[in-house]
């Protein structure tokens, strides 16, 4: 789907904060109802896209992101982990895609990655793309020879999130600027990887700071194909623990105008669904979102059990978005996963870290 602004003259990337924070000031109702027409127009309104999300590098982060529970800087008590062996990524990969996802992504608590972790990173990548699946990553800065590296892997889409507003970024992160974020962007974007950048709300922001990231979301020169919105998870030993809960209202509005801003992104429903009720899913995929993280664990924090999504799916008449990568070669995917079931009754995984 094409999303270049200059091919589509209907995709907007010049809004001003003005124009988004009169958006968050419409009645909900007219909000909603303007997010869902548009909606409609791009998208199958009762259609959603099914990530899954493993942890390939867990903890001991050197960055201080005041929300994340990964930063070595704050004791919440996780079990650091290293790189996780590319075996058993895969294997990870194939369950993800038999449960219905059609991308797999794979996260780093790193600043950045280093040579040596590279080669690692890229046999993933080809490893889980043989799979049939998309593939996306996070690993934290790129550089634009990494990312050329990465693309030539086959890496479908790269997260980078923006995360707040650059007024209120210092209040939350010191360690990386606003900059280096958009850097990042720029560098996968021009490598012809597929961008993937949201936000975080909920963490202390006021809604001109909501305003403020949709606009800078909106108007990079193309829209990122994949919105994350997440809902701060409040972790117990980071210093947004005791955080006030952002009201749900204000959740789903910064979902409608992200839809309104970026017409033929997948907004996705990321952190903090383990804290809402079905009422408000369901909400949120009325207000656009069309994209969740499924599985059990979205890096380090609970997801609701695959199952409860299907459940509340069935519910909805919503069904899973087709994959839209082409698939494998039949005999490639089937020696690989030969191959992935013997190590996996195996169950002694080299870990690439060692
Ligand atoms: S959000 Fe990413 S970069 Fe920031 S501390 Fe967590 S793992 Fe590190």
């Amino acid at each position: 789907m094409m999303r270049d602004t200059v091919k589509n003259p209907t995709l907007r990337n010049n809004w001003t904060l003005s124009e988004v924070q009169a958006l968050f000031e419409l009645p909900f109702n007219d909000l909603l109802f303007q997010a869902q027409s548009i909606h409609r127009q791009h998208f199958d309104p009762n259609s959603v896209q099914l990530s899954t999300l493993l942890s390939i590098k867990t903890g001991a982060c050197p960055e201080d992101c005041k929300y994340c529970p990964q930063s070595n800087r704050y004791d919440t008590g996780l079990t650091v982990e290293k790189l996780l062996a590319v075996e058993k990524v895969l294997v990870e990969a194939q369950h993800a895609k038999d449960s219905g996802a059609t991308r797999f992504c794979m996260g780093a608590a790193w600043r950045s990655p280093k040579k040596k972790d590279m080669p690692y990173i890229v046999s993933m990548v080809q490893g889980v793309k043989a799979l049939g699946l998309e593939t996306c990553m996070t690993l934290g800065m790129l550089t634009s020879a990494q990312s050329k590296e990465l693309n030539k892997a086959g890496l479908d889409y790269y997260n980078h999130n923006l995360d707040t507003s650059r007024e209120y970024y210092g209040e939350v992160i010191t360690t990386r600027t606003y900059d280096d974020r958009l850097d990042t962007l720029e560098n996968v974007r021009q490598a012809g990887i597929k961008v993937c950048s949201g936000g975080i709300v909920g963490m202390g922001e006021t809604q001109k700071d909501r305003a403020g990231l949709l606009v800078q979301l909106a108007n990079l020169p193309t829209h990122p194909e994949s919105v994350p919105i997440n809902m701060l998870v409040r972790v117990e030993g980071t210093p947004l623990a005791n955080e006030e809960i952002l009201d749900s209202f204000d959740f789903i509005r910064t979902i409608a105008i992200a839809r309104i801003l970026m017409p033929e992104s997948h907004v996705r429903l990321s952190a903090g669904r383990e804290e809402m009720n079905e009422e408000l899913h369901a909400l949120a995929y009325f207000a656009g979102a069309n994209s969740i993280f499924c599985g059990k664990k979205l890096l380090t924090t609970a997801l609701p059990a695959a199952d409860k999504d299907m459940a509340l799916f069935d519910r909805l008449g919503i069904k899973k978005e087709a994959l839209q990568v082409e698939q494998c070669d039949d005999q490639v995917e089937g020696q690989l996963l030969d191959q992935l079931q013997l190590i996996e009754n195996d169950k002694h995984f080299y870990s690439a870290a060692n």
